[in-house]
This record gives structure tokens, sequence and C-alpha cells, in this order.
């Protein structure tokens, strides 16, 4: 983000904040400083009174590692909140820490928090009492997708249609914009999360063995791919054989791998030519043009890239910087929140 004076004298007196609340990674973009806090969204709380012990990273940590009376969690599912007062917690944690780190005291922040285009309007409401019961003195709602547009720097605003292809750890979301509205969209539950379990699947299923999700996500993204790679490659996956119940460690390809992750990039794939299927024609020719962006972590798969643009006919590349797009594209409405409304979506005016 450019530096902006004035943004920045504003920042002193007032606190604006963006928040990617995501199934994976929660990012807080505070208006004149940038991102301030880009931390996984996990919470391990005391079983008997779910109390909060940890929060972000440390909890994270935890994963795997708890005893029998703490459980690490992740308190949305799918992009939507499935353990509310686990949420406003980690919310309430994470706007604290952006506000203390104001110089002068400044009043409650107004905040402005993405939701995924599927989520109901039960869910949004969810989204943001937990942001008013977390400190906020205003907030708004921002589609995911319009936000990660935004923050790709895609010229949504413009006649010629854009589109944009957010793969985050709970869902996938694809939306075509243009003069501003989104013209059309999908949502769907596969996306990073769902291809850690295919792997978890396919080692289990072929070699017997059992291992955890974060080993399968660390392979993953290490060498996961969705389209062959130049060279391909080996790695030790370890964990339980499910047989003799021992410790085992087993080789697997990337070749393997992909053919793990075949079924979620097919569904993912499918998705789009469905959306553009029903896109109007002059869009699809812009699209063809314009190509299409992808963002979210899960973006960054190896070849996704490639394989998107062999499959749709179009040009498809990575955004810069593809996990911070919503976080930033919530930080572009705030530096004009009265502008930008037309960006806001649902429940934005709504108070108490
Ligand atoms: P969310 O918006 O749901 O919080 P993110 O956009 O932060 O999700 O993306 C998280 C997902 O991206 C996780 O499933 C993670 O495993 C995946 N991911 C992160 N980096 C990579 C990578 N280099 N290759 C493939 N997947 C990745
Ligand atoms: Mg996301």
């Amino acid at each position: 983000m450019v530096f902006n004076p004035f943004n920045w004298l504003l920042g002193l007196f007032s606190l604006d904040i963006g928040i990617d609340l995501g199934t994976a990674n929660t990012l807080v973009n505070v208006r004149g400083k940038g991102i301030v806090i880009n931390e996984p969204s996990w919470v391990a709380i005391e079983k008997k009174t779910r109390r909060p012990l940890a929060i972000g990273a440390e909890a994270k940590e935890m994963v795997g590692r708890t005893s029998s009376s703490v459980i690490a969690l992740r308190p949305l599912r799918d992009g939507v909140i499935s353990e509310f007062d686990i949420t406003e917690a980690m919310l309430e944690y994470f706007i604290g820490k952006a506000h203390e780190q104001s110089i002068v005291p400044v009043p409650r922040p107004r905040v402005v928090v993405g939701v995924p285009k599927g989520a109901t309007e039960v869910e949004k409401r969810a989204v943001y009492d937990a942001s008013m019961a977390a400190g906020a003195r205003e907030a708004f709602l921002i589609n995911e997708p319009t936000a990660a547009a935004l923050g790709a720097n895609l010229p949504i605003a413009d006649v010629r249609g854009s589109m944009i292809i957010d793969i985050g750890g709970g869902t996938t979301e694809i939306a075509i914009f243009s003069m501003g509205d989104m013209v059309a969209s999908r949502s769907m539950r596969i996306a990073g999360d769902e291809m850690d379990v295919d792997i978890v699947n396919y080692v289990r299923n072929k070699y017997n063995l059992l291992i955890g999700e974060r080993m399968a996500e660390g392979v993953k993204i290490d060498m996961g791919s969705a389209y062959p790679l130049k060279e391909e490659r080996i790695t030790t996956v370890r964990g339980r054989n499910l047989v003799s119940g021992l410790p085992e460690a087993v080789e697997i390809s990337s070749v393997e791998l992909r053919e793990a992750l075949s079924s979620s990039i097919r569904a993912i794939i499918d998705m789009a030519k469905d959306l553009l299927d029903e896109t109007p024609p002059e869009i699809v020719s812009d699209l063809m043009e314009l190509g299409v962006c992808l963002a979210g972590g899960g973006s960054q798969l190896h070849g996704l890239d490639e394989r998107l643009s062999s499959e749709l006919r179009m040009r498809a590349w990575v955004a810069e910087d593809p996990m911070t797009c919503v976080a930033r594209g919530a930080g572009l409405i705030l530096e004009d929140l009265e502008a930008n409304r037309q960006f806001l979506t649902g429940l934005e005016r709504t108070r108490g």
C-alpha cells in the first residue's frame, strides 16, 4: 500500500479497520497503517469452561498436541461462523490488539468485515453481531469476492467485465463484475481444507497410513499441483500404520498428490465453467481479453493458473500477494466509506 500521510494523520484520531475473517487466516488492516495482524483463525479453549487460552498462531501450534482438557479449534467452518462465542472472543482479541497499537486514545473502531458471498442472512448477521460485540462502534459487511477483486486491483467499476476466483480454506468463490455490480457468482464448500482431506484419504486408502491434516497441508503446499510439474518430485510422509498401529513413513510422489487432488480441482474448474456458461457473451468476450484473476491461499497451488488457463481458454493469473487481497480490498473501502457504499452488502446500516 502507498504511504498516505493524510490517512496516517487521520489514523491518529480515529480507528478504521478492515477485517478478513477467513476460515483459515484472519487479517486486520488498519487505515493508515496497513495489515497489522495476519494470524491463523484458531482458538485454544479450556474444554470445561470454554475459556480461550490462546488465539491465533499460538493456538494453531497446539493443534493435535493438546491435553484432554484443552481443545484447539477453528471457530469458522466453511467460511461461516460455527462457534459464535469463540469467534467473538477471537475478533475481540484481534480488534483489541489493533486498538492497543494506537498512540493516542481513540474512540472504538469502525470495521468493515468480509463475508462469503454464499453466506445466508443469519450467517451475515452473526458476523455483524460478533463485530459489534467485539467492540466495534460501527460494523459494515462486504462480500469477500468484491473485496478480493478490489484488493487485486481488478477494474470492477468498469463497464468491461472482470472475474475473480478466490480459493480459501473453507470456500471457493467465483464472481464476475461489471459496472461495480456482481453480475454472476458461485460459491462452493470445496477449497484448501478439502484438498488436505483428499491427501489424508488418498494416503490412507493406498498405504494404510493415517497422517495428520497438518502434515497433509504441508505436502500440499510444498509439492501439490494441478498441472504436471517441470520436474516431478518425491517426499516422505509420516503417520501411523492402520494395520500394525505403529509409526511409519512412506514415500509419495507429486504425481500421486496430483491424483489425490484431482477431484477437488475438477470441482473448482467445473464451477468456473458453469458460471461462464451463464454469463452474457459480451462479458465473456471482455474476460477473454482481461483474463481471470486468482486469489486466496489455495490459488497458490502449483500449476493451478496454467491448468485454469488451459481449461477455461483464457489467461488465468494469481494476484499479487493473493492471501491479503480481501484485507487490502476492505482497506480500500475504508479510504472513503461514503463513496464506496455501493460495494457494501446486506446489514451494513443496521445498528445494534
Ligand atoms: P481463508 O480465506 O479461508 O482464511 P486463505 O485465503 O487464508 O483462506 O487460504 C488458506 C488456504 O490456502 C489453506 O487451505 C492453505 O492450505 C492454502 N494454501 C496456502 N498456501 C498455499 C500454497 N502455497 N499452495 C497451496 N495451498 C496453499
Ligand atoms: Mg478468504
